[in-house]
């Protein structure tokens, strides 16, 4: 069963590698930007209260995302593994998740860590052209992140569950590392 947590700045590359590792294990690839994005889209009740965070490069609130994440985890297909992209983000979210899979007697295999270099990270970022993506939001994120997002790397550090990845190489490379990671600790 594979259970993954995908950790790592905006624009390090989790995104793309959890959809195509997630399509090689016939896994859902759960984002909660891709969810949001949808909402806003949409225009949803939910949409309409994250998109001003968003657009300025803020987390979204806790509460908004706990009740997301944890309707999206008790989907059915859910049960045959998943990777979560872009959750948690706070130490508060970490303590919900697992107080959640607790519940739900699941655990997660590893958190994979993408590191990647700042500079290359906002070259990406600016290459991508997406509405959040202007220069000063960027950087904005990247401090968010720092704050609020990097304590979770000695979170699960301190856990032993932390995998960590080169995210500047490769795609290719970084898949592969991917599925030796999945390979060698995806208990059956
Ligand atoms: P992402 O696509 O993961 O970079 O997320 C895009 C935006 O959605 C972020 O800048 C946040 O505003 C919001 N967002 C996504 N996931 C979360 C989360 N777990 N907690 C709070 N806000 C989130």
């Amino acid at each position: 069963m594979v259970r993954l947590i995908f950790l790592g700045a905006p624009g390090a590359g989790k995104g793309t590698q959890a959809q195509t590792l997630a399509q090689r294990q016939h896994i859902p690839h759960i984002s909660t930007g891709d969810i949001l994005r949808q909402a806003v889209a949409q225009q949803t009740e939910l949409g309409q209260k994250a998109q001003a965070y968003m657009d300025q490069g803020e987390l979204v609130p806790d509460q908004l995302i706990l009740d997301l994440v944890q309707e999206r985890l008790k989907q059915s297909d859910a049960a045959a593994g998943w990777i979560l992209d872009g959750f948690p983000r706070t130490v508060t979210q970490a303590t919900f998740l697992d107080e959640l899979l607790l519940r739900m007697s699941q655990i997660c295999n590893y958190v994979v860590n993408f590191e990647v270099p700042d500079d290359i990270l906002i070259g990406r970022l600016l290459g991508r052209g997406r509405k959040d993506d202007t220069e000063e939001v960027i950087r904005h994120r990247l401090d968010v992140y720092r704050q609020q997002t990097a304590p979770l790397i000695d979170f699960y550090r301190e856990r032993q569950q932390l995998v960590s990845i080169n995210g500047n190489q490769p795609i290719e490379q970084v898949n592969h590392q991917l599925d030796q990671i999945v390979q060698k600790n995806s208990a059956p």
